[in-house]
């Protein structure tokens, strides 16, 4: 197959070849003899097989073999045929996608395949309401295959100020209805379900789990909601991602069954917490202090951004999840800086535990 060199910019400079790919990390090659500079010129040339470059350097394979798998430990290389789905309309379509990827794969990790993996993934998405509304967005743009979306709210005025998937024509219709006509329209190809349910334990998430191999978003209303969620997908061992707020403060978390701790081992430790204690005060009524919905449109796209992204994440692996286990919060009032606050793990959990 013929080895395709990435987009990327160098120049000689004494005994190195000085490379820039990604503007974070700077790359130097010992390059004394000029033979580095010789195969990138060689390869940006046009796409070439091992052998056609041995040739044209007058070095062995073997010389050849060893240098291809220096730029590819630096993610410089590609196989040509990796790089595009081969639908041209296709291609055309997951062009940005596409692009996306290829600061990742390597010779051993297409990037068409991590397209791939997001057309076959089947996403459920919990609540198409603030964070939902730009989710469900991210993840159709991400082309997702399959999305079902679980609510029972109608739209009303008050949603207009975050959640972008309705119009004022919509008001008091189901949101999930509306929100899979969105996705439909968005995206033909998309598949899409409307399951407009309430949901009042982990039994009323049974059915919906099957074939699902991520479960993204987050239920409001009760506030043992993130409680159920977890059971069933650690039950089922399909992944979660989980966004929310308090005031400014945007946070998400994720649960990767059988390798990370879940939300019930954090919860169980602070039902522990003294009642009389100050601290025992503030935790057990952290939760319940989300009185009005103070929501507003920039938080609501963070959350959907960061809860598609982690999301994005578990489905094609181009990196691992950064939030297993962990509550990453951002604070708008310092300009989004994160905090992480692992769960407290709990070795008899009585969900994950063994
Ligand atoms: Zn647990």
């Amino acid at each position: 197959m013929r080895v395709v060199l990435k987009e990327c910019l160098w120049e000689s400079m004494g005994d190195e070849l000085l490379v820039l790919f990604d503007p974070r990390e700077a790359i130097t090659l010992g390059d004394p003899d000029g033979q580095v500079a010789a195969l990138f010129a060689e390869l940006r040339r046009e796409p070439r097989t091992p052998a056609e470059l041995a040739r044209s350097l007058g070095v062995s394979e073997a010389d050849i073999a060893g240098a291809l798998d220096v730029l590819d430990s630096l993610s410089l290389l590609e196989y040509e045929e990796h790089r595009w789905l081969g639908d041209p309309e296709l291609d055309r379509r997951h062009f940005s996608n596409l692009a996306f990827f290829g600061t990742f794969s390597g010779l051993d990790r297409p990037r068409a395949e991590y397209v791939r993996r997001l057309r076959a993934a089947h996403v459920l998405v919990l609540g198409v309401g603030g964070g939902g509304s730009s989710l469900v967005q991210s993840l159709a743009g991400l082309g997702v295959g399959r999305l079902t979306l679980v609510d029972r709210d109608d739209v009303e005025p008050r949603n207009f100020a975050r959640q972008f998937l309705y119009r004022h024509a919509d008001i008091g219709r189901s949101k999930v209805d509306r929100a899979a006509e969105w996705v439909r329209e968005y995206d033909p190809s998309i598949e899409v379900r409307a399951v407009d349910r309430w949901i009042t334990g982990p039994d009323d998430l049974k059915d919906l789990l099957d074939g699902v191999d991520l479960i993204a978003g987050g239920l409001d209303g009760d506030p043992e909601a993130h409680l159920w969620v977890n059971e069933a997908a650690v039950r089922a061992g399909v992944p979660i991602v989980v966004g929310g707020m308090t005031r400014s403060q945007v946070m998400y978390y994720s649960v990767d069954p059988g390798k990370s701790a879940c939300v019930r081992c954090d919860w169980e430790n602070r039902a522990g917490l003294e009642d009389a204690s100050a601290e025992g005060f503030f935790e057990r009524n952290r939760a319940a202090i989300t009185v009005t919905n103070t929501l507003i449109g920039p938080l609501a796209m963070q959350i959907g951004s960061l809860v598609a992204y982690e999301a994005l994440r578990y489905l094609t692996g181009f990196e691992p999840p950064v939030a297993a286990g962990c509550f990453v919060k951002l604070d708008l009032r310092a300009g989004l800086q994160p905090e992480r606050q692992p769960f407290a793990t709990t070795p008899d959990c009585p969900v994950c535990g063994s």
